[in-house]
């Protein structure tokens, strides 16, 4: 059984598939350290039970074959039932993105588009290393001030440039928009890639 936050349909709002229609399943629980900035802190907590079964229901009557898991963090619960969700929605042809802070190891295997959101908290990035190699891209909120912390990641795992995103930090529109352009500069500068946080800008939430 998983533990479920919510399921919605939307459109993805950030990273690589920027604009892609999307069923979302958010999964319940992330683990320390929590970072103070989270947008989803109503994930935390416990949520419901649900089948792996129920859940290719769900996604079978969504009508949609673009799937983003998500949470919290959704890894964490591989063992109790990601894996053969994960392993499912392959066989039946559905495409899915993982969105995960790679505080826990991505596992190996895994059929899934890892997309890795690296946190740095009090001094530190925490992340697994190997989950950092199994990822296929990683995307940063970024702002003047956290360029350097990002660049200083990228070369101490000799990431590949195009496998990096750098999204204007913000959570209120005017906030977003005042951090792009040194964002856009500074991806026309390292070879990045960038995407603006859509969600933010449509709804300024
Ligand atoms: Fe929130 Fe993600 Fe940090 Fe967990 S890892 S506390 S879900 S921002």
């Amino acid at each position: 059984m998983l533990n479920l936050h919510e399921m919605f349909a939307s459109l993805q709002g950030e990273g690589p598939h920027t604009g892609r229609p999307a069923f979302f399943i958010r999964l319940a629980g992330c683990v320390a350290p929590l970072c103070p900035w989270c947008d989803t802190k109503g994930a935390w907590e416990d949520g419901t039970e649900v089948s792996v079964e129920n859940l290719l229901d769900a996604v079978k009557d969504s009508g949609h074959r673009f799937v983003v898991i998500t949470g919290g963090e959704p890894l964490r619960q591989w063992d109790a039932g990601l894996c053969e969700l994960d392993t499912a929605l392959a066989e039946r042809g559905i495409a899915v993105q993982y969105e995960t802070s790679g505080k826990v190891p991505v596992p190996e295997g895994i059929r899934g588009e890892v997309i890795l959101s690296p946190k740095y908290l009090d001094g530190s990035w925490h992340v697994d290393r190997k989950s950092v190699a199994r990822a296929g891209h990683l995307k940063f909120v970024a702002s003047e001030e956290t360029l350097p912390v990002i660049d200083a990641f990228v070369a101490d795992h000799a990431l590949e440039k195009e496998r990096v995103w750098l999204m204007p930090l913000g959570m209120t529109r005017d906030d977003q928009i005042e951090n792009m352009p040194v964002v856009w500069d500074h991806c026309v500068k390292m070879g990045y890639r960038m995407a603006s946080r859509l969600h933010i800008l449509a709804f300024d939430t």
